[in-house]
């Protein structure tokens, strides 16, 4: 978010002020990793007593901390040292739930959103959307009894989903690749947990992580995950943008030069040539694709001349898909994930190259490929985000509610 944006909101009653102040400071300490008090001034264009009053708050909320140090002195400061601020990371959670097609990952994290607990489920053949919602419902609250924490620390559970996801009801409305259709994904976990749930793409939930926790500079981004799928995450000013009807950014499908017949009904689909069942089959590497896919990175990091080939094709395909992307966003830079992405420079460079040749007047040559930051973890780091930027980083958030009562957080 743009620092000063919530000053542009007019007008404000003073309720809502005061919600806008808070998330404007947890966000600065948030972003800033640890700040002092008249930093806060300088950086939010508040004054040093609403500050005070603010992190006072934000204190008893347990959402900051007094780390202990004091900052540097400075010249024009006066009076007493300043202590530093941080995030306190002792008290809240939110919960992680990364769908893929073959596996899910669940987790439970702090306000930074670190993985502080974490357990992978197998895809089980023949479950229904139903049994799998109960089968992570039932996972999540072992992980919270297992990790000692109290239901009240909880904030609420963020979603990666598989597939096309309403932005507003927070259902699935069709995930091709598992077979589910008009699934009420939202609906049916909070019905089973205490908890209130946001889902988004589980792509768009890696863009977001990555926004926050690893910092996106550039104003206009491309956030690509190659999966059993390929699916990406516009990114415009660190927001993701989710397009009119939840399915921004769906790469897999845009067409590139010998693409085979696509699950989603069309013929020469990026998936059927990039995507990691494409990458097993061309490796002719039987078992699942995501370990297939690890084989080759591992037999090309060895030397090995036909995995080499394998995933240069593999870069350049994906190349010539982003320079279609690249015509039309002119982004900054292409974050790139996935286990192929593990292959470092044999993958990206010929993305890179191939997206040079492919674009009007070289254009691509200002775009900055690179690796993503959370690499394995993105999906859960993301589903996090989505978590903390609901419940937490957002004037919204019920811990600003002022006569809420204290009661449902408190110890
Ligand atoms: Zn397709």
């Amino acid at each position: 978010m743009n620092p000063g944006a919530w000053l542009t909101v007019a007008p404000l009653n003073a309720v809502t002020a005061a919600r806008q102040n808070r998330t404007a400071v947890l966000e600065t300490v948030q972003r800033a990793g640890s700040v002092a008090r008249p930093n806060l001034v300088e950086v939010t264009g508040l004054t040093p007593g609403t500050i005070s009053n603010v992190v006072r708050d934000l204190i008893e909320l347990r959402l900051v901390r007094a780390t202990g140090e004091v900052a540097p002195r400075r010249k024009a400061m006066a009076g007493a040292p300043s202590p530093m601020l941080a995030l306190d990371g002792s008290w809240h959670r939110v919960l992680s739930v990364h769908q893929g097609v073959s596996r899910i990952l669940i987790g439970g994290h702090d306000l930074e959103g670190r993985v502080l607990a974490s357990k992978e489920l197998p895809a089980v053949r023949g479950e229904t959307p139903d049994d799998v919602i109960t089968r992570v419902a039932g996972a999540l609250r072992k992980l919270i009894a297992d990790e000692g924490w109290s239901g009240r620390q909880v904030r609420g559970i963020g979603v990666g989903a598989v597939g096309l996801v309403d932005p507003e009801t927070g259902g699935i409305r069709a995930a091709p690749n598992i077979g589910w259709v008009e699934v009420p994904l939202r609906e049916r976990l909070e019905a089973s947990l205490d908890w209130p749930v946001a889902v988004r793409n589980n792509v768009h939930a890696m863009a977001i992580g990555e926004c926050r926790f690893a910092g996106v500079p550039e104003r206009q981004a491309v956030y690509v995950y190659v999966g059993t799928g390929i699916g990406s995450g516009i990114i415009a000013d660190s927001q993701v943008q989710r397009g009119a009807h939840g399915a921004a950014g769906e790469l897999g499908h845009l067409l590139v030069p010998g693409g085979a017949r696509c699950s989603c009904g069309k013929t020469g689909c990026l998936e059927t040539v990039a995507a990691e069942p494409a990458i097993a089959r061309r490796a002719e590497i039987q078992g699942p694709p995501k370990a297939a896919v690890a084989q080759v990175v591992q037999r090309a990091a060895e030397g090995d001349e036909t995995a080499r080939t394998l995933l240069r094709e593999v870069g350049e395909s994906l190349g010539l898909a982003m320079s279609q992307v690249t015509e039309i966003l002119d982004p900054g830079a292409i974050v790139v994930n996935g286990i192929v992405a593990e292959a470092g420079e044999g993958f990206l460079r010929p993305l890179a190259e191939s997206l040079r040749r492919n674009t009007f007047a070289a254009r691509g040559r200002q775009v900055d490929v690179r690796a993503a930051s959370f690499g394995r973890q993105a999906g859960m780091i993301g589903a996090a985000a989505l978590a903390l930027e609901t419940f937490v980083y957002n004037p919204r958030s019920e811990l600003f509610a002022e006569r809420a009562g204290r009661s449902a957080w408190e110890s």
